[in-house]
């Protein structure tokens, strides 16, 4: 593939990209009307009637998200498969037409580049933001576990405990802190002061 073809070809995520914010717009010109802008109302289904079957999504202007339960099928999907739930568009027929209403299809290479760089940028802020959620779940589970050894530990120290405790009647019998949980709770230690030293890199 040339530069030159590869640069004049609009694909989802360009397009997608311009849409954000104008789904409402978009639809209503491509005849879909919407009964309500509330994502909490339930409403008849622009595409296949019903009675309250259908609602848009809390992010709809910026996605196009939409749910309908069809009357027990329930389907979902972004802006561009609404105009497939309502024509039976195929998805390259949804591509071109909503590129068309956003005047795309006559657009420059430039804007068509500028376009492209912008669809990249918002792909990788959105990988970024996965990885850091990833991240993020990965010390969640393992302060999670190793709260979970801590305890144990602690538990079975108190067992212990009773234990000695019912065999020497004299005295009350202290059994100190066991060297594993000492150990159990360094680690958890060392995983909380983990999450504080990546907050703070990542207010730099
Ligand atoms: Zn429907």
């Amino acid at each position: 593939m040339t530069a030159r073809a590869k640069n004049q070809y609009l694909g989802f995520p360009e397009v997608r990209t311009a849409a954000a914010g104008q789904w409402e717009q978009i639809h209503r010109s491509l005849g879909i009307q919407l009964a309500s802008t509330s994502h909490l109302k339930h409403t008849p289904c622009p595409a296949c009637g019903g009675r309250d079957r259908f609602r848009i999504d809390a992010t709809y202007q910026n996605t196009g998200r939409w749910i309908c339960s069809g009357g027990g099928d329930l389907q979902s999907g972004d802006g561009f498969s609404l105009l497939g739930h309502a024509y039976g568009w195929t998805p390259s027929e949804q591509l071109q037409a909503v590129a068309e209403c956003l005047g795309l299809t006559n657009a420059s290479d430039r804007e068509r580049e500028t376009l492209r760089r912008k669809a990249e940028a918002q792909a990788a802020a959105m990988l970024a933001d996965a990885r850091r959620k990833d991240e993020q779940a990965r010390r969640d589970a393992n302060i999670l576990s190793a709260l979970q050894d801590l305890e144990d530990l602690i538990k079975h120290r108190q067992y212990l405990q009773r234990q000695a405790h019912l065999t020497s009647s004299l005295h009350r019998v202290t059994i100190n802190p066991l060297e594993d949980e000492l150990s159990a709770a360094y680690t958890l230690n060392m995983l909380i002061l983990e999450i504080y030293a990546s907050q703070g890199s990542n207010d730099q």
